[in-house]
């Protein structure tokens, strides 16, 4: 084989290997924007969904705050903030001492008798339920 062919053999693969390095490069480049972009979507889904719940959550809180009475005796209020009015009944232990905004933080122990709570319910009549003392 004559040296100028070798040198010309060698200038093609030379090309074939640049223009292959073009192609995965781009091909790179354009997936790795891609999981990028798909990332950043999550991102800002999980984002935007936490902040709704965030709304939701306030506007409960909101709206149950307007709707509770503002003179109830010691006994009838949650036993955590001493100031909302009980609403929750806990379940298996049957307690009712708490209100729905603590009831939120409150989900392993009853402040009470500290048996587990496997579920706490909102009473829909909790006032003629008859109420277990909180002492
Ligand atoms: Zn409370
Ligand atoms: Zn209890």
């Amino acid at each position: 084989m004559q040296v100028s062919s070798l040198v010309k053999k060698l200038d093609d693969s030379k090309k074939n290997y640049r223009i292959l390095c073009i192609i995965f490069g781009t091909v790179g480049i354009v997936l790795g924007a891609l999981i990028i972009r798909k990332y950043w979507k999550n991102k800002l889904m999980y984002e935007e969904e936490d902040r709704r719940k965030l709304r939701i959550e306030e506007s409960r809180r909101e709206r149950r705050r307007r709707m509770r009475d503002d003179d109830l005796p010691e006994n009838q209020l949650c036993v955590v903030c001493k100031a909302n009015p009980i609403e929750i009944i806990l379940l298996p232990c049957g307690h009712v001492c708490l209100c729905e905004d603590c009831s939120v933080d409150i989900t392993e122990q009853c402040p009470v008798c500290r048996a587990g709570i496997e579920k706490n319910l909102l009473p829909m009549f909790y006032n003629v339920l008859f109420l277990k003392k909180c002492t």
